[in-house]
């Protein structure tokens, strides 16, 4: 009999997995599939739970939980070079990366779509020795769900994200930065940049139509210096796709080197996560970890 090495996260958002158990047990099963459970959380050993998965008998590794967990899953697959296929069921706050690939909001349901056995490689991040599936991003409003508060994001969920980001708007200066995406060099006073996988983040599920998770490169966004007025509506524009605009620049590239030279930035958050200081080299890891999509 086949396994399955399920990861859940028992605290993930407003998320009522942990209830849902024993019937994802049961789904499992029923296709000849045990299941081997592992309940991840502040303390847990998840790196010993998975580091060997590729020598075991696997049917496939699924994640239970938001962004977040599949981050800390993906992370130990790259470290550890695992190809055993990753199946995730959305079941976290921020579920941008399950949207992405559309699994179906029911447990089940997604566990069927994994069940199919559709495994395709995805892009996978790296931002000098963090990973990331969806976006790796520094300044205003990208840090908040780094910041947002445990309990406030347990009772509001996603709302806390932009409480959050309210917040930090008042005390927000630009900042100078030198990028070079590819070939192409910028040194520019910015707001924001934001370094896309795929194309979907902050629960927006596209801004360019043919951003993917698929092609080996990553999408670049910086929005430049600017009244707090114009960067909501150069955002709300980009999230709909419409990136012409003099204070926007947008390219997709394999490598972004990103140094910040002068004014002040937090760390860079890498999918919701404080991720490693400037300066920064991102690159985009094609292939990097086999998916049921
Ligand atoms: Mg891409």
């Amino acid at each position: 009999m086949k396994k399955v090495k399920l990861v859940y996260n028992s605290n993930a958002g407003q998320s009522k997995f942990s209830q849902f158990l024993d019937l994802v047990i049961e789904k499992f099963m029923q296709n000849d599939l045990e299941v081997i459970i592992y309940r991840a959380g502040d303390k847990d050993n998840l790196e010993e739970f998975l580091k060997d998965s590729d020598r075991e008998e696997l049917y496939g590794i699924v994640v239970a939980g938001g962004d977040g967990t599949l981050n800390k899953v993906v992370t130990i697959m790259m470290k550890y070079n695992i190809k055993t296929p990753l199946g995730v069921i959305p079941a976290g706050t921020s579920n941008d990366f399950a949207k992405h690939i559309n699994m179906p909001n029911s447990y089940l349901d997604s566990i069927d779509k994994i069940l199919k056995n559709n495994v395709c490689g995805v892009d996978v991040g790296r931002a000098n020795d963090k990973y990331f599936i969806n976006v790796c991003s520094a300044g205003l409003f990208t840090n908040s769900s780094q910041r947002a508060d445990p309990n406030l994001k347990q009772t509001l969920g996603k709302v806390s994200y932009f409480i959050t980001g309210a917040k930090e708007l008042f005390k927000f200066r630009p900042f100078s930065v030198r990028i070079r995406a590819d070939e192409e060099e910028y040194t520019e006073k910015i707001n924001l940049f934001l370094v896309f996988n795929g194309s979907s983040v902050g629960g927006m599920t596209y801004f360019t139509s043919d951003s993917s998770i698929q092609d080996g490169l990553l999408d670049l966004i910086i929005i430049k210096n600017c009244n707090l007025h114009e960067v909501a509506i150069l955002l709300s524009k980009a999230f709909t796709g419409n990136l012409e605009d003099k204070n926007i620049i947008y390219r997709k590239a394999k490598k972004i080197v990103i140094e910040k030279i002068k004014g002040n930035c937090d760390r860079p958050d890498v999918d919701g996560d404080e991720g490693p200081e400037f300066p920064i080299e991102i690159t985009c890891i094609e292939s990097g970890i086999n998916m049921f999509l």
